[in-house]
């Protein structure tokens, strides 16, 4: 029999109207012929309220205490829902995360699942039993409650797919599906009808809130198609699935974390190890750190500039501090009035122009670019929280993500897995060895790419069209330029590194010179021959422990870190061209237990 997950969000769930709603829907489902497992959210702001009742007491809760709280709130949903479908005439069972089984680690608040056993649900199932799964929770190996981060009930609901090899994930809000950017922001978002795992997996990570990002994760480990859709209209929605929404769009969403903060550590001497130790400080806190920078002085020490989520300052600055004065560095100093904008498209690997299209964009509205960071498939900037919301309604703008791009499928693509491929086979070790670390690291690839030289202008005014300026000149050398990172400043002036195609160096390094001279700015400095080596696969930024494992990889064997970018998919480090064989050598031991 067809298996279906319905999951159910809070505002879907805000009053008993709305319960017996979901309930009818469920029901429907069911008389289709399907088996039905329902994941439920706690009630409207429910969770919010409880977070608020924990900080009333304390601004330190304890984490284990924090989730035995934060828990309550799904449990009374699943007993209302069991006793909605009750009293509709239909069977049904409610069951915590500890009744289904969903083994997690121990970390609290944050927890990752381990493993789901999935006797007791399929055993309801065959009785015909809807089930009704709490979401956002699960127990560790000492029987305490935990839970899977905010917005952890996607990751219930399309872990349980998984592991149930079900037919169709369904996760039902109060949006119609997945849009381009937050239609609450920008009303003149649109709505996609598909979006590949690979740019929501970034969307989600760099703040589409739409979804948990490591819902998305395991959605794509295990090649489960997800449909988001409306609660209340009956519109078809989005398709969370393999293929991107057009082939080759180079911009397919954007994103705005408004409440980000940065943190630079001055003075850092430049030496191999330097960014281990900071960075595995803050990941022992379990925070995750985006768009990692650094600004390399004359005097043999960088500036290392970083972002984390603004809640997790106060943590994120202790770890400094610590790191900071082990290292003898001069200081550190922090902004936490900054947002983060980013735009995400498969197609902007392979063109070119789209960050300078960007940065241009941005010139032209004031906007004032304070760092950058790009990946393959990103391109973010930090921007004064002031400004956020204006530079992500530019980039929407620039980019035509209000239009449907040319040769978007009119309807979504399902995909290539079969559904009996994506089922687990009969053959028991198999089924155990697929529910076994469910959430765990997965590298796909780690890569070496020894075709690069870098550029870097140093002392580049920190002012509005600067980045534009210097990337139009670049491409109209028809230069293909790589990774960007634009360092945060000191004194209003910042460094711009960039790589491009060894055969490009001495162009490239001539119109830098151009430019700096021209802008009164400068050295011009190069690398000939760099080494940029990828690691890739899932979680590489919600796995904190990754980039610290490629630092300490990379730190052990004497190698010094030039440039570095993390995403979602990959993290991305730039060393000197000579050690790139050795550097890949180290890499491949050191994650020679995650590939997969
Ligand atoms: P639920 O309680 O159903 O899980 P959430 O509040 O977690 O709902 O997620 C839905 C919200 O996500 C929407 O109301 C919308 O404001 C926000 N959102 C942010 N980015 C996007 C996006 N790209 N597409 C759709 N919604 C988005
Ligand atoms: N109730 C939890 C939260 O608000 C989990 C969820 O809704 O996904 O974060
Ligand atoms: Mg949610």
């Amino acid at each position: 029999m067809p298996l279906i997950v319905q999951k159910f969000g809070g505002t879907s769930l805000a009053d008993s109207t709305k319960i017996l709603a979901a309930a009818r829907k469920a029901i429907r489902a069911q008389q289709n012929g399907n088996q039905v497992v329902m994941v439920v959210s706690a009630m409207g702001h429910n969770t919010d309220m409880l977070v608020e009742l924990a900080r009333e007491l304390t601004d330190h809760p304890p984490a284990r205490e924090m989730d035995m709280l934060l828990s309550t709130g799904e449990q009374v949903s699943v007993a209302l829902m069991a006793m909605a479908i009750d009293s509709l005439g239909y069977q049904a069972i409610s069951m915590t995360g500890a009744q289904i089984g969903i083994k997690t680690d121990s970390t609290h608040t944050k927890a990752r699942i381990h493993s789901i056993s999935t006797e007791r649900m399929r055993k309801a199932l065959d009785e015909g039993k809807i089930v009704i799964a709490a979401g956002f929770q699960g127990i560790d190996e000492h029987h305490n409650i935990t839970t899977l981060g905010r917005g952890g009930s996607d990751t219930t609901a399309v872990a349980l797919a998984a592991v149930l090899g079900a037919d169709s994930c369904e996760i039902y809000t109060d949006v119609d599906g997945v849009y381009t950017t937050d239609p609450r922001v920008l009303p003149e978002a649109r709505m996609v009808k598909q979006v590949s795992y690979d740019e929501m997996l970034e969307l989600a990570s760099l703040g589409a809130g739409v979804m948990h990002s490591r819902s998305i994760e395991f959605a794509k480990k295990f090649s489960a198609p997800i449909h988001v859709r409306n609660s209340f209209a009956d519109i078809p929605g989005t398709m969370i699935v393999t293929d991107p929404e057009a082939p080759g769009q180079a911009v397919s969403g954007a994103t705005l974390v408004k409440n980000e903060a940065r943190v630079t550590v001055l003075g850092v001497p430049d030496r191999p190890g330097a960014s281990l130790t900071i960075f595995s400080k803050i990941a022992a806190k379990n925070i995750s750190v985006d768009m990692i920078v650094q600004n390399i002085g004359a005097d043999a020490k960088a500036d290392v500039s970083f972002t984390v989520f603004r809640d997790d300052l106060p943590a994120t600055l202790q770890a400094v501090a610590e790191a900071a004065e082990e290292l003898g560095a001069e200081g550190f100093t922090q902004d936490e009035n900054v947002s983060k904008v980013s735009v995400v498209g498969l197609g902007m690997a392979t063109q070119t122009g789209v960050a300078q299209k960007m940065f241009r964009a941005l010139a032209e509205n004031n906007v004032n670019i304070l760092m950058i960071t790009t990946s393959e498939i990103k391109i973010s900037v930090l921007v004064s929280r002031d400004q956020g919301a204006p530079a992500l309604r530019t980039v929407h703008r620039v980019f035509e993500l209000d239009k449907e791009p040319p040769g978007a499928s009119p309807s979504p693509r399902k995909n290539a897995l079969s559904r009996s491929e994506r089922r687990p086979s009969g053959d028991a070790t198999a089924v155990v060895a697929r529910l076994q670390g469910m959430e765990d690291l997965a590298v796909s690839d780690i890569s070496l790419d020894d075709s690069q030289a870098r550029v870097t202008i140093a002392n580049v005014p920190d002012a509005p069209g600067l980045a534009a300026q210097v990337f139009e000149q670049i491409a109209e050398g028809g230069i293909l330029v790589d990774m960007i990172v634009q360092s945060f400043g000191r004194d209003g002036r910042a460094n711009l590194s960039f790589t491009v195609p060894q055969t490009a160096l001495d162009k490239a390094v001539k119109l830098s010179q151009e430019l700096a001279a021209n802008l009164g700015c400068g050295p011009v400095t190069s690398c000939p021959r760099v080494a940029k080596l990828s690691v890739s696969g899932i979680g590489m930024r919600s796995h904190t422990g990754v980039a610290i494992r490629m630092f300490q990889a990379l730190a052990d064997a004497g190698i010094n870190l030039d440039m570095i970018n993390t995403s979602e998919v990959r993290v991305n480090v730039v060393v000197d061209g000579a050690a790139g064989p050795e550097a890949l050598d180290r890499l491949q031991a050191a994650f020679a237990d995650a590939q997969g």
